[in-house]
């Protein structure tokens, strides 16, 4: 049933709204003052996390668990915001998480000062719909610029890598140890990436995360294969195979019970004998035809019969079930096997290979490694740290720096860090004001200020002087020094590039767009129509 308005249509085919009796509207210029103070709320809310000297938050949920972090997009997710402007922000926060990764906090924080700023111009007697067209205009520039300025560099070259992938992290709790998982985030991606259209391709999921609390976050693995959160199905079967072939079976080594209830009626003995012979005769040839094959481990994603397991152990085959399907099918990337959907179809050709497949005790749990693979398209980071938090923690530091090291293989030009790249966009688009008049002017410059509020900030988040550091960058800018930013560490105005500070570029590009995107939504809008609530 509708719950806003009843859709219509006029004598000219026009559609109408008529609106539900009970439904609040708020109109024209109201309606938009609403809507930018929700939006500079969300991003005060954030402002304070940015940079590696932001505010952590604790974050309560209505079950009283407590998440602490600065993480921008966890902190956005976490909310549970009832406002539509609300939620449309924390969507492109979201969206910006599931494009690049990162970027999120500097993605609200800059939609937000979008928004103050074209509020300002609003009052002024600007337009809404003028300052939405300036604001769309500038950012294209501000792509340009950015596209510009950025250095192109080797997908493949680890140095790099190494640099944005630190700076991600350089805000988590975990950063003493970030340069350990540094590397292990990229020996995953270049692990995984693979060669497609002259670049690279990343597909992120093929990296199993898989956190466990307990030990040190420096005992954090990177597996060359997957590890399994279960255990080899029977005491009898070898916990360790060398050179593994495996059978990587979709379907229940089971006698499959019938849809419908049976009742078969036993009259004899004997006759019950045969029944049970008939059973075991069917599940000793499932394991045989297994056997024949040459596997000597099974992962099978549905339910193994007892005595499929008693064949099986006797044979000297690792077999674990009920094993999840996206882990049956990173094992297939991983170990080059194909999961087979009835056992019929199984061949020599299917078995996946590792060099080692072994249950491992991790802390009360028992699971189930496969390393060794030969170059393996999906493989796994074991996160481990003192308690639930760190290891939750260490497991975001370690997605953040998946991400940026996935985004420079796969668009390989990075640019400065502490908020440089906004103030050079910032100087270069307010140069490039000046040849436009009136009005598109005003925007543009109220989109550089924006920009600008990035590096200052960071500064502000630092302890420093907001003022001081603006006149700084502006001069530093001014005299051609590109990568000057903030340091947030030594509260001082410095090049990046001199602090090896860098992000990949399309993170830069990605929070230009999706800012430019909210802001000029919200701006967009001059009615709110809420429905009546439901009568429960
Ligand atoms: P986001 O969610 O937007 O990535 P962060 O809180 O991670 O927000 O902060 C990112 C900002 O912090 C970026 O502008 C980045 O350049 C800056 N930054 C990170 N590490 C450093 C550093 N070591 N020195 C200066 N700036 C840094």
């Amino acid at each position: 049933m509708p719950q806003v308005a009843i859709p219509a249509m006029t004598s000219t085919g026009q559609p109408v709204l008529i609106l539900k009796e009970g439904s609040s509207e708020t109109k024209g210029r109201e309606a938009l003052r609403n809507n930018i103070e929700v939006a500079k709320i969300i991003t005060d809310l954030v402002r304070t996390s940015l940079g590696p000297r932001g505010m952590d938050k604790m974050l309560v949920d209505s079950l009283g668990d407590v998440t602490i972090t600065n993480d921008g997009a966890t902190i956005l997710k976490e909310l549970d915001v009832q406002h539509p402007t609300a939620k449309l922000l924390v969507e492109i926060a979201k969206a910006t998480d599931a494009e690049v990764g990162d970027g999120t906090t500097t993605s609200v924080v800059l939609s937000g000062e979008l928004i103050s700023g074209a509020q300002e111009l609003i009052e002024k007697g600007v337009h809404p719909t003028v300052v939405v067209d300036g604001y769309r205009k500038a950012s294209k520039r501000a792509m340009e610029i950015l596209n510009g300025i950025a250095i192109k560099v080797s997908p493949t070259d680890r140095e790099w890598l190494r640099k944005v992938a630190l700076t991600a992290m350089a805000s988590k709790v975990v950063s003493s140890v970030a340069p350990k998982l540094a590397d292990i985030a990229i020996d995953a991606v270049l692990q995984v990436a693979e060669k497609r259209d002259g670049g690279y391709k990343v597909d992120i999921d093929s990296i199993k995360v898989e956190k466990k609390p307990g030990g040190a976050i420096t005992d954090t693995l990177f597996v060359k294969g997957i590890v399994i959160d279960k255990e080899v199905v029977h005491g009898g079967m070898p916990k360790k195979v060398e050179n593994a072939k495996i059978a990587l079976i979709n379907a229940p080594l089971e006698i499959e019970k019938p849809e419908f209830d049976t009742k078969i009626n036993v009259t004899d003995p004997a006759q019950m004998k045969a029944f049970l012979d008939e059973e075991a005769r069917i599940l000793r040839e499932m394991v045989q035809k297994i056997k024949a094959t040459g596997a000597n481990v099974v992962f099978c994603q549905k339910g193994i019969d007892d005595l499929a397991q008693h064949y099986l152990a006797k044979e000297g085959i690792l077999a674990v079930r009920r094993v999840k399907m996206s882990d049956m099918e990173k094992l297939a990337k991983a170990t080059g096997g194909r999961v087979v959907t009835t056992l019929d179809d199984l061949t020599p050709n299917d078995l996946g290979y590792a060099a080692l497949v072994e249950e491992r005790k991790i802390e009360e749990d028992k699971w189930v490694f496969v390393e060794g693979c030969k170059d393996p398209k999906a493989v796994t980071i074991l996160v481990r740290g003192g308690s639930q938090r760190i290891v939750d923690e260490a497991e975001r530091s370690i997605h953040d720096a998946l991400m940026v090291v996935k985004d420079v293989v796969e668009s390989p030009a990075v640019v400065g860090g502490g908020g440089a790249p906004e103030a050079e966009t910032a100087y270069q688009l307010r140069q490039w004001a000046q040849t436009l008049s009136g009005r598109e002017q005003l925007a543009v410059l109220a989109y550089a200020n924006a920009l600008e509020r990035i590096p200052l900030t960071l500064a502000e988040n630092a302890g420093m002087n907001p003022l001081d550091a603006k006149t700084e960058l502006a001069k530093a800018h001014s005299e051609g020094r590109r990568w000057a930013g903030v340091d947030p560490f030594e509260s001082k105005v410095v090049d990046m590039d001199a602090k090896n500070v860098y992000e990949p570029l399309s993170v830069k590009l990605q929070v230009v767009k999706a800012a430019t995107e909210a802001a000029s939504m919200v701006l967009r809008i001059d009615d709110i129509i809420a429905a009546s609530k439901v009568k429960e």
